[in-house]
């Protein structure tokens, strides 16, 4: 039903698809991966995670920042966890903490780290809180696995979005025109307009340019991170004109989507300025 949904107007409709609410236990372990968190009080911390299950919750870590805390230096951001909480009256709390995938070569380098960053921002905002999960948590471990193994975060990025935006309802349409369903022909001139959810034929009206200025090339690779998978993708030779075009155009389109854009891509932005 979700993936089915009809692009069309606000992101808000098509978020409903998450709203399933599901009741939480008294007490229970999960996996989970953080996705941001604040100090807060003299020790404690608030984090929100994701999960499977359970969806995005906030967590209460007491005393965590006391040096004699046992799970100090384990609820950390880029981590797949098993956490043991238990309903407490405003957030869980956290009782125990493993971790099952620390994905340490993600942190060495800054840019994988600005994308996780990244990554985990698009993921809070798509959800609401205390509804099921699975196929965006199943998106991010995978995208952190990705990261952590080396491949460029550019890429881990585009298709991360791309694939987002289909479990959001919202999958891009590159193939025809948003607005008119016709089918585009192959050198036909067109033009990249998220708000209508794609492409634009040359004959229907909107705006007269595109602002990420997708060429040809652009709309073929936007077609290659819908169909291909991830090892096809990273196997590609890419023009580094035809990626930009491809960033600018999903950061529109994800930006759109979730009604505002990251936070966190001006942090990326300045990381990969200085590489
Ligand atoms: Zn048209």
């Amino acid at each position: 039903m979700c993936r089915d949904a009809v692009f069309r107007a606000s992101a808000r409709a098509s978020r409903g698809c998450y709203r399933a609410i599901v009741p939480i236990p008294r007490r229970y372990t999960t996996e989970a991966i953080v996705l941001s968190r604040f100090d807060f009080g003299e020790a404690d911390r608030i984090l929100t995670v994701i999960t499977p299950d359970w969806g995005k919750i906030k967590v209460i870590a007491k005393g965590i920042r006391r040096p004699t805390s046992r799970i100090g230096g384990s609820l950390e951001p880029f981590a797949e966890l098993q956490v043991a909480l238990a309903r407490g009256r405003t957030f869980e709390v956290v009782t125990q903490v493993v971790v099952e995938h620390a994905w340490l070569n993600l942190r060495d380098s800054l840019e994988s780290a600005a994308t996780a960053w990244y990554l985990a921002e698009l993921a809070d905002r798509s959800l609401e809180e205390r509804t099921a999960a699975e196929p965006l948590y199943t998106l991010l471990k995978r995208a952190y696995g990705l990261l952590d193994a080396g491949m460029a975060p550019g890429r881990v990025a585009r298709w991360y979005e791309m694939h987002l935006a289909d479990e959001l309802g919202m999958r891009p349409e590159v193939d025809r025109c948003a607005e008119c369903d016709r089918m585009l022909e192959a050198e036909e001139r067109h033009r990249w307009v998220p708000a209508v959810g794609g492409v634009l034929c040359d004959r229907c009206p909107g705006p007269t340019h595109d602002r990420a200025g997708l060429s040809l090339e652009g709309l073929k690779l936007l077609k290659a991170y819908q169909r291909l998978d991830i090892e096809a993708i990273a196997a590609l030779r890419l023009a580094p004109s035809a990626e930009r075009e491809v960033e600018a155009a999903m950061r529109e389109f994800i930006g759109n989507a979730l009604e505002r854009q990251a936070r966190s891509l001006a942090f990326l932005d300045e990381v990969r300025a200085g590489v």
